[in-house]
């Protein structure tokens, strides 16, 4: 039987001397449901001893007020309104470095689970999530409108300043690193955000139909509306080009 389809729900959401709780019941059920019924849960939550091991080797663990554990236990005890308060901030300081998932003595995957909450919060609209997300505009613009963010030739002191002492450490043998990178077109901003037509026209049907571009909408609405017009430009273009080839 699926995660989905048992249920351990408690009974009473919020503060038991209010009748007014912050977010009413039904919406916490609602964003747990749809946690749950991602296809990865039942795959990344199969107990939980409450050991802890997963929080010692964590990396966030140790600078934030964040616990693996913690997440873990909110989730399979069902503890609806812990797992609403734990997507107003703390699951935004995991690193996705999976050390937990490689420890965890149950198989479970925590910094999966805070992958699946992560997106339920974008799916939602959660303030938290807009957030986290605003500076990050200008990559998602990019990754967005050519597929690629970061090519080997940005990586210079110049590209970086906001490094600081660590900007030192770019003065690595680049060019060697860079034939390690095995796609050549990756190798150079001009080379990686040039992207032939109808690769960019593949994906943005993939974009619209894995709901990349309606998640988008929900969290950003400016950045949606720039990157509609770059997909309608391209489509266009594309388009004439296949005249052309008549
Ligand atoms: S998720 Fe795994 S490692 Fe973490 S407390 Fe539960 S059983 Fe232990
Ligand atoms: S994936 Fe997240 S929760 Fe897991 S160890 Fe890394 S930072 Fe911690």
């Amino acid at each position: 039987m699926s995660a989905a389809e048992t249920s351990r729900i408690q009974e009473y959401i919020g503060d038991p001397v209010s009748d007014t709780p912050a977010v009413d019941r039904e919406k916490l059920e609602e964003i747990f449901q749809d946690i749950q019924a991602d296809m990865r849960y039942d795959h990344e939550l199969n107990g939980c001893l409450n050991c802890g091991i997963c929080t010692a080797t964590c990396p966030a663990a140790h600078y934030y007020d964040f616990s693996p554990r913690e997440i873990v236990q909110l989730l399979w005890t069902e503890n609806l309104e812990g797992i609403h308060d734990a997507m107003q901030e703390k699951i935004w300081s995991c690193a996705q470095c999976y050390t937990c998932a490689a420890r965890c003595p149950f198989g479970n995957s925590p910094g999966g689970l805070v992958m699946l909450m992560r997106e339920t919060a974008i799916k939602h609209g959660m303030e938290s999530a807009k957030n986290v997300l605003r500076p990050f505009s200008r990559v998602m613009l990019k990754l967005i409108s050519t597929g690629n963010q970061l090519s080997p030739d940005m990586i210079t002191p110049d590209g970086f300043a906001d490094w600081g002492p660590n900007v030192a450490k770019v003065d690595a043998p680049l060019e060697l690193l860079r034939k390690a990178i095995p796609m050549p077109t990756l190798h150079t901003t001009k080379t990686a955000w040039e992207v032939n037509l109808k690769t960019s026209v593949e994906l943005y049907t993939i974009w619209e139909e894995t709901g990349v571009l309606d998640s988008l909408e929900t969290i950003d609405e400016n950045l949606f509306d720039v990157i509609l017009d770059i997909m309608d430009e391209k489509r266009d273009d594309y388009e004439d080009w296949m005249d052309e080839q008549d």
